[in-house]
């Protein structure tokens, strides 16, 4: 069941290392860990396919990385849950 036993500072530490793990740059043991976190977390799952679908969007228009403004407002969703 999503956000149960909901523990947000795991939720900044996963949004620290989304890039990575959309870029498949973390270990193993990471990658999985944040999986069985995202598949519980409804805000952590908004998080990836939203940066996921942008880091796509970019690459398609050969832009470097993410712009700044969006993960601001990624970061914000995180920390204040009343953003969702
Ligand atoms: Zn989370």
């Amino acid at each position: 069941m999503k956000e149960k036993n909901h523990d947000h500072k795991k939720c900044i530490s996963i949004f620290k290392r989304l890039s990575g793990y959309i870029d498949g740059e973390l270990d193993e043991k990471t990658y999985e860990e944040m999986q069985i976190h995202i598949k519980e977390c409804i805000k952590c799952e908004v998080c990836l396919e939203t940066l996921r679908r942008t880091v796509d969007l970019c690459r398609n228009m050969k832009m470097q990385g993410v712009p700044d403004r969006l993960r601001e407002r990624l970061k914000l969703m995180i920390y204040d849950p009343s953003n969702l």
